[in-house]
């Protein structure tokens, strides 16, 4: 049995005849840019969340980009973010102008620590992006009542956790403006980039909707930028709306079933839940120390897994400016070396997770297990 890390392909032909409608009704009307299309997306989106606005661009990193441009960020602020996450989370502080101050994470939940937030602040800092990363909450009621305190922004990067909840609440409705990705194998993909923003604030939603299309149509008021959703990708964003709450109950059945299965295993850790959350299980991402054994007996047996990350942000080429060292995120950098993520889509059946589960077992039964004196070890320092 051969098990894809994604299946993008097996969710097109569950849904392959409004898919295809949406698509020709697109193409009948030449509607490519924006369009009809597009706005009922934006309203739908919003309403699906229950936030005033919905600003849609062309990908998720370009929604961080023109929010932080809409709070007016300037050269010299500081905006702190988690050491572990995709880099369009920090690279797009860069490019607002910005200084990146990275935080480490909670073992638990990956996510940015509140507790070592207020250490970070200075008196240039302007904002905090926490990351709801694999689809796990971040703790929010610690994270708002810092900035709350310090007056900065929140802009939630929510592009790995499409109807994740924290407290009963939906992620993206917290902070001053949130971004969502619907790159195509996002909880909720297109067939192609695309992105939004949301937020409740009238005057961000306007800002940002007249800088995302050229500082306006007819009168530019202010340069801006090309950034747009198409007319392909919203009609295609329409047609799989409506599956959306479904898809993420199949993602959590699945994380459930990989947990019930894996319990028995030593040697590995399954994610931790947050008993407040609901997790969007964009990933499923363990930690072992035989992490780098048990990959590639995984990919000896057809079985897809991936690294997200392979490193912590700061450890990166592209921030060795920064000097950072291994001691300065303790936690992200531990689970760099520990993390896996296992195949997780809503359309992967219950044979081919015990199918995961089964060549896991075996593949630890004949890892050598001099393996287990790092496993401590490593316990000890997190
Ligand atoms: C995917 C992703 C983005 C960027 O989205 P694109 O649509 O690929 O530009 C930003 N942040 C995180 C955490 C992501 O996973």
């Amino acid at each position: 049995m051969k098990i894809p890390f994604v299946d993008l392909h097996s969710q097109y032909l569950s849904i392959k005849s409004e898919i295809d409608s949406a698509i020709a009704e697109v193409i009948a009307q030449s509607a490519y840019i924006r369009g009809p299309r597009v706005e009922e997306f934006e309203n739908a989106w919003a309403s699906t969340l229950g936030v005033k606005h919905c600003v849609s661009c062309a990908n998720g990193t370009d929604a961080l980009y023109i929010a932080m441009r809409g709070l007016g960020v300037m050269p010299g602020d500081e905006v702190i973010t988690t050491a572990h996450s995709w880099i369009s989370t920090s690279e797009t502080i860069t490019q607002a102008g910005a200084r990146v101050v990275f935080c480490d994470t909670d073992y638990d939940t990956f996510n940015i620590d509140p507790k070592l937030i207020e250490s970070k602040i200075t008196s240039r800092t302007v904002g905090i992006i926490p990351v709801h990363l694999y689809g796990q909450p971040c703790e929010m009621d610690a994270i708002m009542a810092i900035a709350q305190k310090h007056s900065l922004w929140i802009i939630e990067d929510c592009a790995q956790a499409h109807l994740a909840r924290y407290k009963g609440r939906l992620v993206g409705t917290f902070g001053n403006a949130a971004t969502f990705s619907f790159y195509p194998g996002k909880n909720l993909g297109a067939y192609g980039d695309a992105g939004c923003l949301v937020t409740g604030d009238d005057q961000l939603a306007d800002w940002t909707a007249t800088f995302a299309r050229h500082g306006g149509k007819g009168e530019h008021v202010m340069e801006g930028i090309n950034s747009r959703l198409d007319g392909l990708q919203a009609a295609i964003l329409l047609a799989k709306l409506p599956h959306l709450r479904s898809w993420t109950e199949s993602r959590r059945r699945v994380a459930a079933l990989y947990t019930k299965s894996l319990a028995s295993l030593t040697h590995i850790e399954t994610p931790f839940v947050a008993p407040e959350c609901e997790h969007a299980f964009h990933l499923y991402v363990i930690r072992t120390d035989r992490r780098d054994d048990l990959k590639r007996q995984l990919a000896e047996a057809s079985v897809s897994t991936s690294l997200n990350y392979p490193k912590a942000l700061p450890f990166y080429p592209a921030y060795a400016y920064l000097n950072h060292q291994e001691k300065d995120f303790p936690v992200a950098y531990s689970n760099q070396s520990r993390i896996l993520s296992l195949p997780i889509y809503p359309e992967i059946s219950g044979a081919m997770i015990n199918h995961v589960c089964e060549k896991m077992a075996e593949s630890l039964q004949r890892i050598p297990t001099t393996a287990s004196v790092r496993v401590e070890a490593t316990s000890a320092l997190s």
